[in-house]
């Protein structure tokens, strides 16, 4: 069942005003095989999803690949309530292209300007993200935005430099933009290499912004554990990726805890799939048969998004989703 993105994260924000938290993880797609790990792993654990879509995907799987691959996701698990969001919308133009591929959720990405590079002003990021608002909601389809810079920079996206989000500024940016969702920076960093050490998140943002923005879902961004056992797997067969390293899952549980609702993994569905073949290789030095590699990556991306379900508490959660689809909430919006 496609939904939109709100119909996925209120049920969310109604748990946690109820003293039982729990998220909802957004999964990057690039490929056929991530898509059908992602559903095997909602699927056998009951989880409503949400499917992300980069710019860097959309150019990769020429976006018509792509869009279709996750309805046909959709359409043969209909039990699961799944949303497709368009991941660092750049600008007006970009999202109007993910909604014309039938997206019913959009991330404008206002904190950096257009080159995705370049940190914005204030009133830049208001300006951009209400008129996608305004543009969006006329449709039905639920908005993110962002506000404040993570560090790290993947696919392309950040500055590079880590600016946490100003809480009253964050009142007054969803006062002003009327966006469903805001993506905040509590520290974590987008990419493998997110940290020199342990990461410090800022708790007491988030608890702050929760308690001044009550009916925001709240989004973190570059939020991928970097399992050292996936590591192991990547550097035992080949490769060389010593350092890198991501936010403990037990630190994610605490930012659930305090009230974030949607949790951005790439990274990790990426490291899955790459341990899982480079071990291939190794093990069957004469293997040449493109479905048997990508068999054992999508085996490795299921487990390990199932892993997320479970520790942010999303198993379980499918039926509790509304079915509020893009005519149901066009008809919300303007009433
Ligand atoms: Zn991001």
């Amino acid at each position: 069942m496609i939904v939109t993105s709100k119909a996925i994260l209120e049920p969310s924000l109604q748990a946690f005003k109820q003293g039982k938290p729990y998220a909802i993880g957004a999964y990057n797609v690039n490929n056929m095989e991530q898509m059908q790990g992602i559903m095997t792993a909602a699927q056998e654990t009951k989880s409503p999803v949400i499917v992300q879509v980069s710019r860097g995907a959309l150019k990769y799987a020429q976006d018509l690949y792509l869009a279709n691959i996750i309805k046909a996701g959709a359409e043969l698990n209909p039990e699961i309530p799944l949303a497709i969001h368009l991941d660092h919308g750049n600008s007006f133009e970009t999202v109007k292209r993910a909604i014309n591929l039938g997206f019913t959720s959009v991330m404008i990405d206002g904190s950096l300007m257009e080159d995705s590079k370049t940190p914005s002003t204030f009133e830049y990021n208001v300006k951009v993200t209400a008129e996608v608002v305004k543009y969006a909601h006329d449709l039905g389809v639920s908005v993110e935005g962002e506000l404040g810079t993570l560090g790290g920079i993947e696919d392309g996206v950040g500055s590079g430099k880590t600016h946490l989000t100003d809480p009253d500024q964050a009142v007054e940016f969803v006062e002003r933009t009327g966006v469903d969702a805001l993506a905040i920076s509590i520290g974590t960093s987008h990419g493998a290499y997110k940290f020199k050490s342990e990461p410090k998140l800022a708790f007491d943002i988030i608890e702050k912004i929760r308690q001044l923005l009550p009916d925001t879902y709240l989004v973190s961004h570059g939020s991928s554990s970097v399992p050292q056992e996936l590591l192991d797997i990547v550097n035992k067969y080949g490769g060389s990726m010593a350092t890198a390293q991501g936010v403990p899952i037990s630190a994610l549980q605490k930012a659930i805890a305090c009230g974030m609702n949607k949790i951005n993994v790439d990274t990790d569905i990426r490291l899955a799939a790459t341990g899982a073949i480079r071990k291939f290789f190794v093990d069957e030095p004469k293997a040449f048969d493109p479905r048997e590699y990508n068999t054992v990556a999508r085996a490795a991306i299921a487990a390990e998004v199932k892993k997320r379900m479970e520790a942010f508490g999303t198993a379980g959660q499918s039926d509790k989703v509304p079915n509020w689809g893009l005519a149901e909430m066009k008809k919300q919006y303007n009433s």
